[in-house]
């Protein structure tokens, strides 16, 4: 049958805010909280990079810089527009957009401020998913990655774990054997040789926002160089003119992937301690919470109590001292945070 379109959408290819993860359920978070703004796709954007004083969002219109309403100012800063949120502008201007609204968002991750351990700090918005990057070379760092694991279950987004460099990994058994009771998938791959990353590819699923976290060294930037060699990196080109007629170039921290997928590189999340707050334990250690269920006292402290049942499987060596020890590590950190 044939269809006459009597106007045209505009379709994913060619429409910015599509190509960078608006879609239908966006549309209705905004109906349903600004029902009586009623505001237009022409004042959407979303935060490709966030610096102390300058935003740079991508709109219909492109790229535009933009700052912060007042009233922002007011506000801690976890609630003022990080990278990956949705906002509200009063109206998309080349060079006097101002951002008058964060459209309430999926998720927030957060990062204990440096050097200042009572306040938080916001690093990405909107994340669906966190591809956590190890190395399989001497860098393997399980104890971090299942650290990793707990504090992005806690902000609820999906761990995927990568472990890259299998072209230099001796024992790799051993070493995914290491990451037992984690509850993420594990993948092995060679970004360099340029094996296994199909297996990444039913993550990156259209509209989905994928941030990297992981050490230095472990090939992160790499892998987003594989995943974007051939990519539209041109989609809302990052150049732009500023006030004064120059050009400027600005660091883009979401890069939008053929398959349809957001690639967030953002600097903040790379090594960050996330805030440990919002870690969930149950996540990276189940084999424990499980086991912690079925001793005798509830409040059991796992240290010599009679009917205890993560000792009895220590003494049986079904779960490891070291891995016990991890697990009151992170224990000990999320009481601390919690008291905080
Ligand atoms: P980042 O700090 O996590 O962004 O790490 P980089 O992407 O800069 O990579 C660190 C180093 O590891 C670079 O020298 C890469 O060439 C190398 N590297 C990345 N992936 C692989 C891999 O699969 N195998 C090997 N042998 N080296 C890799
Ligand atoms: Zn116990």
């Amino acid at each position: 049958m044939n269809q006459i379109h009597t106007h045209s959408e505009p379709s994913a290819s060619n429409n910015p805010i599509i190509t960078f993860g608006w879609s239908e359920t966006w549309s209705q978070t905004l109906a349903d909280h600004f029902p009586l703004r009623n505001p237009s796709l022409n004042q959407i954007g979303r935060v490709i990079s966030a610096h102390r004083t300058q935003w740079t969002l991508i709109t219909l219109k492109g790229v535009v810089h933009a700052s912060i309403a007042g009233h922002f100012h007011e506000l801690d800063n976890t609630e003022r527009p990080v990278v990956g949120d949705w906002v509200i502008c009063n109206e998309i201007q080349s060079d006097s957009t101002v951002i008058d609204a964060i459209i309430p968002r999926t998720n927030l991750l957060k990062r204990v401020a440096p050097g200042k351990h009572d306040s938080d700090q916001a690093v990405a918005a909107n994340v669906d998913r966190v591809f956590i990057v190890g190395g399989l070379d001497e860098d393997h760092e399980p104890r971090r990655l299942r650290r990793y694991v707990a504090l992005v279950k806690g902000c609820d987004a999906e761990p995927i774990v990568v472990l890259n460099k299998s072209d230099l990994g001796t024992d790799t058994e051993t070493q995914i054997n290491e990451l037992h009771g984690i509850d993420a998938p594990i993948h092995c791959v060679s970004v360099e040789q340029q094996t296994g990353l199909d297996q990444l590819a039913p993550y990156l699923s259209p509209g989905s926002t994928i941030a990297l976290l992981g050490s230095s060294g472990v090939g992160k930037s790499t892998l987003i160089n594989a995943l974007t060699k051939s990519e539209q990196r041109e989609t809302g080109a990052i150049r732009s003119d500023d006030s004064k007629g120059r050009h400027t170039t600005t660091s883009r921290e979401l890069i939008s992937h053929c398959s349809g997928a957001i690639i967030m590189d953002t600097p903040g999340m790379r090594e960050l301690a996330l805030s440990s707050d919002a870690s969930d334990l149950d996540s990276s250690f189940s084999d424990l919470t499980a086991l912690t269920t079925e001793c005798r006292f509830n409040d059991c402290s796992h240290q010599g109590e009679p009917g205890c049942a993560v000792q009895a499987a220590i003494d049986q060596g079904i779960i490891s001292q070291d891995h016990f020890a991890d697990y009151q590590k992170l224990e000990r950190e999320q009481i601390v945070n919690t008291e905080r």
